[in-house]
């Protein structure tokens, strides 16, 4: 292993660095403006820079080159194609040409499309998108790519994204020059994601098909321990784990993640690794490779990786903490509450929008981060409720107060503030425990999202973000670009917008049972599961947001509404195989035999002529027998609901029936079934428990 990580960083990346080497001088400066300029880019230079590439990945030792996208499946798509080209008889040579760069076409057929790409045209292309960098994986050139249908709709979780990044980039720009700040001419969303997860033993992960195709336990009671002695979150690494984690560094440094912290989380074998946030873009594709490589490199350590955002009852799941801001070309962040009143100003007029924003599009941002997975998470104990709320802190929240009650703005140990020539007190950066509760809580310079579930891609949850932040900062721009007494505005529209929107500002426990009802005063919504928050997306409100951004088209939102829904009902689908299967061929029949045993044992001791009424064997027998029938029929009503859902013609039904009926049938077979592992012989129980996945590292 190459301890030098400076040498090692970002040495499978086709960076700026490398193409200024690499690149004939001009060919680099064309390229570089149109990616600055988002212009197409020519056959020209597209050659150049494909030459280029191959050769530099040749000698990285790749011979395949891939169009790495990112389909509505949530994860990443490749096909790979080696360089090889017939050069005369059984001859070849290595070639790479510009318009293999530029475009490639997937046969496309078998990715969800919402009903975007009927299947007679069902050609997809992938676009090189020149933002994001080229890179080698496994011996493959990857080329980070856009993926369209033919019509021009978006058939990925990239296009919007990107597009969301203009939306915001053109409003929030109109916003700092208001400002006067003449000299930016680009802003750029940020993001950090903290990723969660868990690592398990390979061979016990193989023993459970659950994990296997679910991802996470379907059965399984809890384990004399849990989570309760908090002694794992941030202990020592077990140095299994650290050697797994130390692999994962090279590999995602080579690749050039800036991965940074990593600790123990919550749960025992819970874990968490964050890079040093980037452009929105790149940080998701980033984010992508970061949960591929837990899982392959986890495999390389005899481990299972587990990104389910609840693989285990009765402990934590896990998140993955979107921390987003905007940073202009000139190196700084908006969110950043800035010295001088007029930064002060600046960062209030954002976090107005924000708010603003916030509370307009509840409904798009909870649905962002609607899976069948995090359905577990949202709303328990352990996660931040189903509601969305903005935590701002107490002296921002004081400071929007006097702003709304028309005061200046004052306290014994802070700076005075009016907000003609503001100053804003200092504000303490975060200090994390406090506002834990929080959905969306401000930290000092930017806003941490914290209710994607892990195994999400975070391209959704910031096109939402985007657009709807783009769309309030338009509003808010509309309003001050016309006005004659700009400060004079600006103090009418801060107090406006905080007056019409505060009710989204929450800084109290947001796991406690009055915030559900003050929540519920205060009209904010309270959407429990991903079947009540899709169709949110398909609201006239939505889809005029979209279109007006050019995010996305009524078609392409549509389309991803019949997906998300897919997505839920297909999960669960699958679970509900996967238990009656598990139920049906390991656990009763496993109990059955186990029955035998005590059965035996009890007759033995009678023909010994010992005659207790109340011995072991008789009593666990008789719980035995008894959730034994009990698990019997659950299993047999779950496969009967598990067909009835397949023959329901719409997929607002099919969603409905899962929640209404199948989730239900599903915790009425999990119950018996985890009552019966607690009183079944350990060594007849068909599968690994709680204790030895949890423990077993
Ligand atoms: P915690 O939330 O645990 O307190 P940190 O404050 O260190 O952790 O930050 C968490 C994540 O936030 C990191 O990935 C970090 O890079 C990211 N982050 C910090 N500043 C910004 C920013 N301006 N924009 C987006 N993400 C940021
Ligand atoms: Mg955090």
């Amino acid at each position: 292993m190459n301890t030098n990580v400076t040498e090692i960083f970002g040495e499978n990346v086709f960076d700026d660095a490398t193409m200024r080497e690499r690149l004939p001088k001009e060919t680099y400066k064309e390229l570089k403006k149109t990616i600055d300029l988002g212009l197409p880019l020519n056959r020209k230079i597209a050659n150049a820079v494909a030459h280029a590439m191959k050769v530099w990945a040749i000698e990285k030792g790749a011979t395949h080159f891939t169009h790495w996208f990112q389909p509505m499946t949530g994860i990443t798509a490749e096909k790979h194609d080696s360089f090889i080209t017939p050069d005369g008889p059984g001859q070849v040579i290595m070639a790479f040409q510009g318009k293999e760069l530029i475009k490639g076409e997937p046969d496309a057929s078998s990715f969800p499309s919402g009903g975007l790409r009927a299947t007679f045209e069902a050609r997809g292309y992938t676009a090189w998108d020149p933002t994001s960098n080229a890179f080698i994986k496994e011996g493959v050139l990857c080329i980070p790519t856009a993926f369209c249908s033919y019509t021009g709709h978006a058939l990925d979780k990239k296009t919007p994204l990107l597009r969301s990044m203009e939306a915001i980039n053109k409003q929030a720009l109109r916003i700092v020059h208001l400002f006067g700040n003449e000299d930016v001419t680009t802003i750029r969303t940020t993001v950090g994601p903290e990723q969660e997860y868990f690592l398990v033993d390979r061979d016990l992960y193989n023993q459970r098909r659950d994990l296997i195709y679910a991802g996470r336990t379907l059965f399984g009671a809890m384990a004399p321990k849990g989570q309760e002695m908090e002694d794992h979150y941030f202990g020592t690494i077990k140095t299994r784990v650290k050697a797994f984690m130390d692999d994962l560094n090279q590999e995602l440094w080579k690749l050039g993640v800036m991965a940074k912290t990593q600790h123990n989380e919550v749960a025992p074998a819970q874990f968490e690794i964050a890079p040093i946030f980037t452009t929105t873009n790149l940080a998701t594709d980033q984010n992508q490779l970061t949960m591929e490589f837990i899982q392959r490199i986890a495999h390389r350590h005899g481990m299972a990786a587990l990104l389910h955002e609840k693989p285990f009852d009765g402990i934590n799941g896990s998140g993955k903490h979107n921390n987003w801001s905007m940073s202009t070309n000139t190196g700084a962040n908006l969110l950043e509450p800035g010295d001088t009143p007029y930064e002060n100003l600046q960062f209030l007029l954002f976090l107005a929008g924000i708010v603003k924003a916030v509370d307009e599009h509840q409904d798009l941002l909870r649905l962002s981060v609607a899976t069948a997975g995090n359905d577990h998470r949202l709303g328990a104990n352990e996660a931040p409720p189903a509601i969305i709320s903005i935590f701002t802190g107490d002296e921002l929240a004081e400071v929007i107060e006097a702003i709304m009650r028309d005061e200046n703005y004052g306290s014994k140990d802070k700076a005075f503030m009016n907000i003609g020539a503001a100053v804003l007190p200092n504000l303490p950066m975060d200090t994390t425990d406090r506002n834990r509760t929080s959905p969306f809580a401000f930290t000092g310079n930017k806003f941490e999202f914290r209710m994607p579930g892990s195994s999400q891609s975070i391209a959704g949850i910031n096109t939402v973000l985007n657009a709807a932040i783009a769309q309030s900062l338009e509003e808010l721009a509309d309003q001050l670009e016309g006005a004659q007494d700009f400060e004079a505005a600006l103090h009418q529209l801060l107090r406006e917008t905080f007056i019409k929107h505060s009710r989204i500002i929450f800084n109290g426990n947001g796991y406690s049972d009055e915030w559900v009802e003050e929540a519920e005063r205060r009209g904010l919504l309270n959407l429990k599961t991903t079947a009540d928050a899709v169709p949110y997306i398909k609201s006239e409100k939505n889809i005029a947001l979209f279109e007006h951004q050019h995010v996305m088209t009524r078609e392409e939102v549509e389309s991803r509404y019949e997906i998300l829904m897919e997505e839920y009902v297909n999960l669960l689908h699958i679970e509900a195989c996967t238990m009656v299967s598990m139920a049906r061929k390991e656990i009763l029949p496993a109990v059955s035999k186990s029955q035998k045993q005590l059965a035996d044992s009890l007759i033995a001791k009678k023909q010994a002529g010992l005659n207790l009424p109340e011995s072991y064997e008789q009593s666990t027998l008789e719980k035995s027998a008894v959730l034994l029938n009990e698990a019997y029929k659950a299993s047999e009503a779950l496969a009967v609901a598990k067909e009835e859902v397949l023959i329901l013609p719409t997929i607002e039904e099919k969603a409905a029936f899962v929640k209404d009926v199948m989730i239900p049938e599903m915790d009425a077979l999990r119950k018996p079934c985890d009552e019966l592992e607690i009183i079944t012989d350990s060594n007849d129980w068909p599968f690994p428990t709680y204790g030895k996945l949890l423990f077993g590292l």
